[in-house]
């Protein structure tokens, strides 16, 4: 198949899981929710980007990082010369917290088989995993996200994201909360690691990947 034809099966892929998600009932988030937020971006991107879960403006709008944090977020991409719309963005629990609580654990477990039907379908070069919560639960250890902010690692607890490459790196909300010059240069400077590894260094224009 060639590159347009994967690209255009992935998208109907990952909007079939957004249809399951919308009316998922698997756990209490439903309860509580507007919209699901279930991810948006290139079907085919290089980078993917997985935060915690969608926040008060998430909910309302349905697409992952759109309020302060989204922002952010999107400066430090446009910084790297990555349009959001290279990248695909989603989160572990596709469901707003209430009260923009961490989520908890059983709710990531039930969440979990969404994000990995995804990976699977984009298969990204490297995956951004986005403050300290999303990170422990992924790579199943603890984690120092402001020592291990820009670290590749792998998730060598999960069989299922066998050889996936994965980045740690600061949550933009804790960017925000701890507003220095040096949380921020190693936030913009972690965005542009995962552009170095996905593209490379010295190609800086972006394409859609190939498969
Ligand atoms: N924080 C997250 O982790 N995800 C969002 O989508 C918004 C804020």
């Amino acid at each position: 198949m060639d590159t347009a034809n994967i690209y255009r099966l992935n998208h109907i892929r990952l909007n079939h899981i957004a249809n399951l998600t919308d009316y998922c009932g698997r756990c209490d988030l439903c309860k509580t929710r507007t919209n699901a937020v279930p991810g948006i971006g290139n079907a085919s991107a290089r980078i993917m980007i997985v935060g915690e879960g969608p926040g008060e403006s998430e909910d309302l709008q349905g697409t992952p990082f759109g309020g302060r944090s989204g922002k952010l977020l999107d400066q430090a991409l446009a910084e790297a010369g990555l349009p959001r719309s290279e990248v695909f963005i989603t989160n572990i629990v596709k469901c707003r917290p209430p009260g923009n609580r961490n989520p908890l654990p059983q709710e990531m477990d039930t969440c979990y088989p969404y994000l990995v039907e995804q990976i699977e379908i984009v298969r990204p070069e490297v995956i951004i995993i986005l403050g300290k919560v999303s990170a422990e639960y992924i790579l199943q250890r603890p984690v120092k996200i402001t020592k291990e902010n820009g670290f590749v690692t792998y998730a060598e607890g999960r069989s299922e994201l066998n050889e996936q490459l994965f980045l740690t790196v600061l949550h933009p909300a804790y960017v925000l909360r701890n507003r220095t010059p040096k949380n921020t240069s190693a936030f913009f400077q972690a965005i542009q690691t995962s552009k170095d590894i996905a593209y490379g260094r010295t190609n800086d224009k972006i394409s859609t990947k190939s498969n």
